[in-house]
Order: C-alpha cells, then structure tokens, then sequence
C-alpha cells in the first residue's frame, strides 16, 4: 500500500494506516494502543531512553507496537499521521520533516475530538493564563446541579480520550483546554468556550506572545453558541473577532461591574445574566449570590461568571447555577484559607505559579504580609509590585529568583518591610512563616502566593503548600 496523508475530512479507516505517536507518557501510550486496537500501523518515538520508557515500551511491544526510544527526532519512513504528546515544542524537526511531507499533526485533543462517536456529547471548553481548572471545575457543578450527565476532563483529572471512548454515557463535557493541547488541534469545534484572560506565559514554547495568543484563540473556531470573553481583558475579546465561527454564534462578555447587554456580570452583590435572556436590552436574569462563589475572591467570582455563561449558553436554568456554585469546593492550594492564628488569617495560594495570577490573589485582600518567590521563569515583577505595593503590610522572600523581586520592591514598594530569607531548603517555608507572623498584626492576611514556579525547593506546587500549612500548624500549636 503506497502511503496515503490522513486529512481532517477524511472518514477515519484505521486499517493499516502508518500513524507515529510521538512522545509516550499520559497522552502517548494510550493514544498508541487506541490507534493500535483499530488497525493502525503505529510507531511511537520517544526522546528519552530511561528505565520509565523501557517499562512502557515493553508494555507497548508485547501487543506488537513498534517503539524507538532514545531519537523523537526522526519522522519513521511511511508515517502519514503524527499524533503527538501536547508538550512537545512545534520547532522539533520530527514536526518540520511532517509539515515537509504535508502530514497532518495532531495532538490528544485533536485525537479524541476525531475519534469520538457520532453521538458524542458537545463540549463546552475553558482555557485561558490563570483559572482554567477552577472554572471549569465549577461548570461541571453547575451542569450536575441542573441533572445533566457531564465530567470536567482534559487538562484535569479523566482525559478526553477516556472520556470520549470509554463507557459512560455523557450529555456534555466540561473540557479544560490547555495552550499546548489546543496548537494541535486543528478540527476542535466546541459548542462554546471561553478564554478566561491572557498573560504571557510558555512564550519559550510558543515562540512569541502573539503566536500564544493565537493558540488560545484557537478555542472560539466553529463555536456554535457562545463565545464567552472577559470584557476587562481587551486580547479576549480581540480574538473572538478573530474567529470563524457558525452563523449566528453570540459574543457574549462577563465583567466584575455592571454587565451590558449580551454580558453577565455584577449588581449588588449579584451575579445576572443579561445575555440569555428574552429582550437582553431590558431584562437582566440574577443567578447567584457572591456568597454563593468560593472563595468570593474578585478572580474568582469572574470563573464564577465564566462557568454560568458556558452553562447558560447550554441552556442551564438559573438556579443550577446558583446550586452549582454552591456545591463547588476548589482544589487545594487555591486561595486556601488554613487557620486563623492571632487574629491573622494564612492562606494558601501556592498554585499562583506565576504574576497574573499571584496579582489576582493579592487583589484578593487588603493588608497582607507576602510569601514570595520560588523559580521566576523569564517573569519580570514590577508591574505586580506596583499594582499590589499600597496592599503590603511586608514580604517575606524564598527562593532561587527572590532577588528579581526584591528589586522590583525597592523600585515600586521602598516603605515596605522586606525579610530576604536566602534560603531554598525545604524548611526555609516554615522560618518564612514565622517572619511572616512577626510581621503582620491583627486583621492582615499572610499570603503564600509565589508568583514563581516551586521545583527549586519542593517537588511541586502542592509539596510548597503543604509546608506551608504544616509551618501554621506549628504557628498555632
Ligand atoms: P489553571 O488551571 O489555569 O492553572 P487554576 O484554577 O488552577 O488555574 O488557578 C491557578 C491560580 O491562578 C490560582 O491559585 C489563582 O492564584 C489564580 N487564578 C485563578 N483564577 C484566576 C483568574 N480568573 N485570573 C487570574 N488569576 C486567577
């Protein structure tokens, strides 16, 4: 059989069809074994050769599986279809050598979109630089609170190849999309989807902001019903006017103010609809309280907004979204209130990973005592010093990057405290705890909230914030 390109209008016949899966781990090997079980010729290269790939190799060999380890770089002669791992960079010469042959690329969102059946739930899909998981977390809450059968999947917790071929049977999927996973997926076509906001972030990988930006934006192409933006961040709304989307998709905007017609935003301490209403010139629909929101953070309460107008656009009622948002709890290390020791509040936000989301977290309270730094990334601090300086009560810096933002302070915030512990051991957590408390007084907020990545002292996010909550334990005992 001469080799033939697998396109994205093709009907999809596996049989003997030469498909290179580049990359194995979470996405490689089940992605091989499903092409395998269909007939599929299927190669998979990998770039290491350690003793974790040997182990999947072996597995992936005995159900006759070809395996090269040790050389991602090679595209294997015959390929007509890569399907790769999300992380890999588009820049690896395996992906030029297949761009050279005309090959289409997908990665595993591409592949599960393809292979779904032909009943196959819609998607409402999330991305965005900060709060993907949250939001899309409360979306699913929401569509449960209103009966329909529905997981959050994707970038969390089942992936979408589970959740499209395995056997439960769902009326709509809360999809997490990641920058990476949504630049190889050419033929997504959500139902609808939001891009929550945008900083930059993996520019290293996309090459530049605009070229990050324009995946992301990716989300919006063929959306059926909605286009959800957030109106306080102009590149959202910029990249739904770039989209191609069905005749008669909405834009439809979610704001922390008043929201205008085809909008949701804030009244009162009230969470309304003025997009899927009768006569939104007019009518406005409330769906929540802001108590209703946890936490009741402004970042926060604009996911909240997100997930009811994705939910909305599906058609929820109203008050699912109230009991969805109810019964929505975050996962930890999220803006995690720990103890109250002395009148101080400690709070946990060691996923705010980087600058964007650790300047929603400090916009979060008023007086507060500062845990910072970790790995900076290429990120430079000053704007979120400027922005946060008149909220600080004192920082206490960690580290390997601290001094990028202890400089930033003595640009922005020269009045304010600062404890450089020069430390990156892994109890340095809990002596920047104890510096934090001999700084804050009754009423103020000790925030762990990095602004930097975490793997020069802990092995992730989750490890940093555990310290922490264990060093306030220790605090109040
Ligand atoms: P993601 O999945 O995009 O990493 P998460 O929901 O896990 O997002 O939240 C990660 C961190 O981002 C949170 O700990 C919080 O500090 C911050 N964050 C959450 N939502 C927002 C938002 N809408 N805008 C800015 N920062 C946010």
């Amino acid at each position: 059989m001469g080799s033939r390109k697998v396109t994205s209008s093709e009907p999809l016949d596996w049989q003997g069809r030469h498909v290179t899966v580049a990359g194995l781990g979470v996405s490689g090997v089940p992605a091989a074994k499903v092409l395998h079980a269909r007939g599929a010729n299927v190669t998979v290269v990998n770039d290491g050769d350690d003793a974790r790939a040997r182990e999947q190799a072996a597995e992936l060999e005995a159900l006759g599986i070809t395996v090269r380890l040790g050389d991602g770089a090679t595209l294997p002669e015959g390929t007509e279809l890569v399907v790769t791992a999300p992380g890999w960079k588009p820049d690896k010469p395996l992906f030029a050598a297949a761009r050279e042959a005309g090959l289409e690329i997908w990665g595993d969102v591409e592949l599960a979109w393809r292979l779904r059946g032909p009943d196959a739930a819609p998607w409402l899909a999330i991305t965005g630089t900060n709060g993907k998981t949250t939001t899309t977390q409360m979306l699913a809450s929401i569509l449960k609170a209103a009966g329909l059968r529905t997981a959050a999947v994707g970038n969390i917790g089942v992936s979408l190849l589970d959740a499209v071929l395995g056997d439960e049977q769902y009326d709509v999927l809360a999809v997490e999309l990641s920058s990476y996973q949504l630049h190889w997926a050419p033929s997504l076509r959500a139902h609808s989807a939001a891009v929550l906001n945008l900083a930059p972030d993996h520019l290293d990988w996309h090459g530049s902001m605009e070229a990050y930006a324009k995946d992301k934006g990716r989300i919006y192409e063929g959306n059926r019903v909605a286009c959800v933006y957030n109106v306080a961040d102009k590149a959202t709304e910029d990249l739904v006017r770039e989209a191609d989307v069905e005749e008669g998709c909405r834009a439809v905007g979610f704001t922390l103010g008043t929201p205008g017609p085809s909008q949701l935003g804030v009244v009162e301490g009230i969470l309304v609809d003025r997009a899927f209403v009768e006569d939104r010139h007019k009518n406005a629909q409330e769906l929540a309280e802001i108590s209703d929101v946890n936490p009741p953070a402004p970042h926060n309460i604009a996911n909240a907004l997100a997930a009811a107008a994705l939910a909305r656009a599906f058609g929820v009622p109203a008050r699912a979204v109230r009991d969805g948002l109810r019964d929505f709890t975050p996962d930890a290390h999220r803006i995690a209130h720990v103890a109250d020791v002395d009148d101080v509040a400690y709070v946990d936000d060691s996923k705010a990973t980087n600058t964007h989301a650790a300047e929603a977290s400090l916009a979060a309270y008023e007086s507060i005592v500062w845990i910072a730094g970790g790995l900076a990334k290429g990120a430079t601090f000053d704007e979120l010093v400027a922005k946060s300086a008149k909220r600080l009560r004192g920082v206490v810096l960690i580290g390997q990057d601290r001094a990028l933002i202890r400089e930033a302070l003595a640009r922005h915030a020269p009045e304010v405290p600062v404890v450089d512990l020069d430390r990156t051991d892994t109890g340095a957590m809990l002596a920047a705890v104890q510096e934090a408390s001999r700084l804050a007084v009754a009423g103020d907020t000790v925030l762990l909230a990095p602004a930097c990545a975490s793997m020069d002292m802990f092995a992730n996010y989750n490890k940093r914030g555990d310290a922490f909550a264990e060093a306030v334990r220790e605090l109040g005992s």
